[in-house]
């Protein structure tokens, strides 16, 4: 067993556990091979208490390891029957408007079946018809769990009790999707993507980001942009993605039901919750003092593994970007077998050895794609010199290999136009395989294929069912109504992915667009320079064909503008308002719908672009400066009904 030594910010959570042991005492309990029931205890407290609060000591599966073995040495201890509370912030607890419970789990498909035995033997104690029996999977989210009444937002406590974090709020944390307040309990949550590429060197995971989120002290300033672009959020299990079907139906597809669920957000998950939605069975069922009956978390263990590599095989991707993929000795994980894995970029196979032969320590968390966690043993890497699609002469940008040709790469053309199918995503007949042929056949351009229409893919070598199912299938594409965003996201630009393109549309009409300046973008929220630069150039390489393509008359339902024109003479016309406290005129959203229909445009919380912050009761002196700090200027709510009463 190895030892564990704490740090700094370990010690000072333990502190506050006011235990009996001291914390050199705590360190040795984690080395020891043999606990007695106290310190056995203590252990999973401390263990709990660090991993909730973002420093974690032992890795989830051993912190359930011990809680079996103390569950079978003291199946009474009060432990086991309390939710494990979530730590620690030094300030009063309230009551929580409703009981928060935890999830029992399961790691097993047969663990699984015997639950929704249990959900059919409850239906059957109340004559629920069987057939009726409805159930719902949906993501759980790995965040800080959090309950919004609408008013106050509270972190979860041990379950009855919790702490007012409304200050989150107050920060500009935004509900996601925009599903507004009130909707109960939810967590605290930052996407994947963003902690990635922008936070993970400043982080060690994304458990110090939510605790820097509703942390009383100062908040930290990369945490505030994350939180001004929208990155964390506050997620209601409402708004959730979900799976909703019979039990016979989930159990027939478990496997592919449950990756696709797993895969189905951009923010961490330990797990995925099964749940009966039918009001009954829930309330016959009840609840244990630790959690529901009719409800339970599927979770599978993160599994590591050692793999040998067979090859490394460069893949030219859509941007002109060459993948190196690994080929690996097939090797079990986590249920599935996993013959491939890609590498981050060739910057990587050079400097690590990831070559022909080299051991790969690859990881995979629940169901996602697996990953490289490190090279256990180097080889020669082999770096390719040519596209393996169009033999192009590759370059080096920063540490991706190139194929610098954007016109005639027959790889980027393909991936560019299954791209684009697959972005619209309403009609799949379009995948790899017939891009391929078309593309075999000459057809280069999104718009060539549209051409096809009219001579009905005949001369191609389709047989007259295939060509006249793609026919159809690409009148469907043009008359099933797609919102603009997702049109214009199916172009790939660099850095226009789906959220890029709403921001954008909020402001401009998808024609314009092509015509707005890096000056004009960088003053919208969440577009800096670099990035405003690239969609520039990106927009206007894809300038021709995109307007080919608009101009064959595709169903585009218009993105709202954010601030519709008309009342550009009012003193507020154009300027960015925050409103924030409590306030007398109206509730804080008819004030922040009343600025907009008087031109203004409204933010969730103050930036370097904010114009005015409006402040009602109850602000804390600290946003007030922080605002003034970066320019703002800041008004009393009488102070702006007088501004907006002069016109
Ligand atoms: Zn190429």
């Amino acid at each position: 067993m190895s030892n564990y030594k704490l740090n700094e910010n370990q010690i000072a959570i333990i502190d506050k556990l006011n235990l009996e042991f001291g914390s050199t005492d705590v360190e040795n309990l984690f080395s020891l091979n043999d606990h007695s029931v106290k310190e056995l205890e203590t252990l999973l407290k401390v263990a709990n208490a660090l991993y909730r609060s973002g420093h974690p000591i032992i890795e989830d599966k051993m912190y359930d390891d011990y809680l079996s073995y103390f569950r079978d040495l003291d199946p009474d201890n009060p432990f086991l029957s309390n939710v494990e509370p979530e730590v620690l912030i030094d300030s009063k607890t309230v009551p929580l408007p409703q009981k928060m419970l935890s999830t029992d789990k399961a790691y097993s498909f047969e663990e699984i079946k015997k639950w929704t035995e249990r959900i059919i033997k409850a239906a059957s104690e109340i004559n629920f018809d069987q057939k009726l029996i409805e159930l719902k999977i949906t993501p759980k989210l790995d965040g800080y769990a959090a309950y919004d009444d609408g008013t106050t937002l509270y972190t979860r406590g041990d379950g009855t009790r919790g702490q007012d974090i409304t200050r989150a709020f107050q920060r500009g944390l935004q509900v996601a999707k925009n599903a507004g307040r009130a909707l109960g309990p939810g967590e605290i949550v930052i996407k994947k993507s963003y902690f990635d590429e922008v936070l993970s060197d400043k982080f060690e995971n994304s458990r110090n980001i939510q605790a820097a989120i509703i942390a009383e002290k100062k908040i930290d300033k990369d945490v505030q942009k994350a939180i001004d672009e929208g990155a964390c959020v506050f997620y209601p299990f409402s708004a959730l993605e979900k799976w909703t079907g019979s039990i016979s139906e989930l159990l027939s597809d478990f496997e592919n039901i449950l990756e696709k669920m797993w895969n189905a957000v951009d923010y961490d998950i330990d797990g995925l919750i099964i749940e009966t939605t039918n009001e009954q069975i829930k309330e016959h069922m009840g609840a244990t003092r630790k959690f529901h009956r009719w409800q339970i978390a599927f979770k599978v263990n993160d599994e590591s593994a050692q793999v040998e590599v067979l090859d490394v095989i460069p893949q030219t991707s859509r941007t002109g970007r060459i993948s190196p993929v690994a080929e690996l000795v097939p090797t079990k994980l986590s249920g599935a077998t996993i013959s491939r894995v890609t590498v981050h970029h060739y910057q990587m196979v050079k400097d690590k050895g990831v070559g022909k032969g080299a051991i790969l320590q690859i990881v995979r968390s629940g169901l996602v794609i697996p990953k490289i966690e490190k090279v256990i043993e180097a080889a020669e890497p082999q770096i390719p010199s040519t596209c393996p699609s169009c033999n192009s002469h590759l370059i080096w940008e920063s540490d991706h290999l190139i194929c610098p040709n954007k016109t005639d790469c027959p790889a980027q053309t393909e991936n560019t136009l299954i791209h684009f199918f697959k972005t619209l995503g309403n009609v799949d007949g379009f995948g790899p395989k017939i891009i391929e042929k078309l593309h075999g056949f000459g057809m280069k351009r999104i718009h060539e294929i549209y051409e096809c229409i009219d001579n009905q893919f005949t001369g191609f070598g389709f047989g007259e069912k295939t060509a006249k199912n793609l026919t159809d299938q690409l009148i469907a594409s043009k008359t099933i109504e797609i919102e603009d965003w997702r049109f214009l996201a199916a172009f790939g630009v660099s850095r226009l992915g789906a959220g890029n393109c709403e921001k954008l549309l909020q402001h401009h009409s998808i024609t314009e667009l092509f015509d707005v300046s890096v000056e004009e973008m960088v003053k919208i929220d969440g577009f800096a320079q670099l990035s405003a630069e690239a969609i520039v150039e990106g927009l206007a390489n894809v300038r021709d064909e995109f307007f080919k393509v608009y101009g064959l008359d595709f169903n585009l339902s218009v993105t709202p503008k954010l601030s519709e024109v008309g009342s550009s003479d009012s003193a507020i016309a154009g300027k960015l308002i925050v409103f924030t406290g409590s306030m007398q005129q109206g509730s804080r959203g008819d004030m922040e719908k009343q600025a907009k229909s008087l031109g203004a445009k409204v933010g969730k919380s103050v930036s370097g672009k904010t114009d005015l912050l409006v402040t009602g009761e109850k602000v804390g002196e600290n946003k007030i400066n922080a605002a003034r700090e970066k320019g703002v200027e800041v008004i009393t709510e009488a102070e702006y009904l007088d501004l907006i009463s002069i016109i």
